[in-house]
């Protein structure tokens, strides 16, 4: 075991603040990661904070959008070597087994997925411990490569809030015959809209911040609707394909319904805790649908961090020292954020 300096939060109404874990020894099959970036999302908060149905363990080190670079590696491990730029993102095991692990759905993996913190292990009372620390040893499998060249604190986010976005957008083969909305434009949001944007498609911003319109144009927008303002929402009423719902909060959901045109789909990702309210009438009314979706596959990961890289496609970040993520996890509930934290892991 080796003791490792990390940030914890130590119960649901408690600051996150400096704590030492125990990292295991390196397995056959491990990867020792040192972590130099950890993306802030907004489940880092909902789980610090309990906020999911009495879901979480503590002490909790959040932290699901790691870069680093690999320190020292397990006797069987064939694809890293020390040196290597690496990612991990919100999973580390998965049964490796079921079916959907055996057809490159691992992260709906049947027994169960190992979340990279606030799990516990496969058959043990160990803890599983995030990115807000200065190492992680995590099984091969779910190591990503990051290419050399990549810039590395603005990878780091792509782990979640890219994978997340990347994932039902491709899902549903998004292209440049779909108008496609983008309900709130923070972390996830704004990957949504770069990546819509990327696939060549209309794209239309529901954001409740009239100061995210100009940059909403900047980063690929084709229109811009403040959901509170009764001229813009009239003019894009039964027009889109799909909607990828991102809101962390619970709103009324028939006005994200108004938006669909026949057949049309929510793609919903965002995570409010209390059950959404969603009218028969929403659905009956020209077919209209909503799936949900979680994360993605390591293989969708590889190839989306792959994607980003070729296309120069990257998060909008503001960099900060362990020290400030208190003030991070308020400003990102205020809705104060362009558009995602990004912890640089040297100031730990
Ligand atoms: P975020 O950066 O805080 O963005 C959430 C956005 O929701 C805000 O930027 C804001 O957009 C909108 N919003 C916030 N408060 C609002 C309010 N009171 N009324 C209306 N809109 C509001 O969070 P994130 O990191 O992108 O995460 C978003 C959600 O996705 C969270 O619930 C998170 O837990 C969840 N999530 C899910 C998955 C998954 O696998 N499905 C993965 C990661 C995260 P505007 O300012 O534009 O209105
Ligand atoms: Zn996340």
């Amino acid at each position: 075991m080796t003791r490792v300096k990390s940030y914890a939060a130590l119960k649901a109404t408690s600051p996150l603040e400096p704590f030492d874990i125990e990292r295991r020894n390196l397995n056959k099959d491990d990867v020792q990661i040192k972590i130099s970036f950890c993306g802030v999302c907004h489940s880092d908060i909902h789980m610090a904070r309990n906020e999911w149905g009495n879901t979480s363990i503590y002490p909790m080190v959040p932290g699901h959008e790691i870069i680093g670079v690999v320190e020292s590696v397990g006797e069987d491990v064939k694809k890293f070597t020390a040196g290597d730029d690496v990612g991990v993102g919100v999973y580390v095991d998965a049964c490796e087994r079921c079916s959907n692990c055996m057809s490159d759905n691992d992260h709906y993996c049947e027994k169960g997925i190992v979340l990279t913190y606030n799990s516990y292990e496969y058959g043990t009372k160990n803890i599983t411990y995030g990115g807000y620390s200065k190492r992680i040893v995590v099984k091969e499998n779910y190591v990503i490569k990051i290419p050399q060249g990549m810039d590395k604190p603005k990878a780091a986010p792509l782990l979640c809030a890219g994978v997340t976005t990347y994932s039902p957008l491709t899902h549903f083969k998004i292209n440049k015959h779909h108008k496609v909305g983008i309900a709130g434009l923070g972390g996830l949001g704004h990957m949504g809209l770069k990546f819509a944007s990327s696939f060549g498609s209309e794209v239309v911003v529901f954001s409740t911040s009239d100061s995210k319109r100009d940059e909403a144009f900047d980063m690929g927008a084709t229109h811009f609707v403040n959901v509170k303002n009764a001229e813009d929402i009239a003019k894009h009423q039964n027009s889109c394909d799909y909607i990828l719902d991102t809101v962390s909060v619970n709103r009324d959901m028939s006005q994200v319904f108004s938006f669909l045109k026949t057949d049309g789909i929510i793609m919903l990702v965002g995570l409010p805790m209390e059950p959404l309210a969603i009218s028969s009438f929403s659905l009956i009314d020209k077919r209209k649908g909503i799936i949900g979706s979680a994360i993605g596959s390591i293989k969708e990961t590889q190839e989306m961090i792959d994607y980003c890289f070729k296309k120069n496609i990257y998060p909008e970040i503001e960099i900060i020292p362990i020290s400030k993520i208190n003030e991070a996890f308020d400003r990102t509930i205020n809705q104060d954020v362009r558009y995602r934290f990004v912890i640089d892991m040297s100031s730990l």
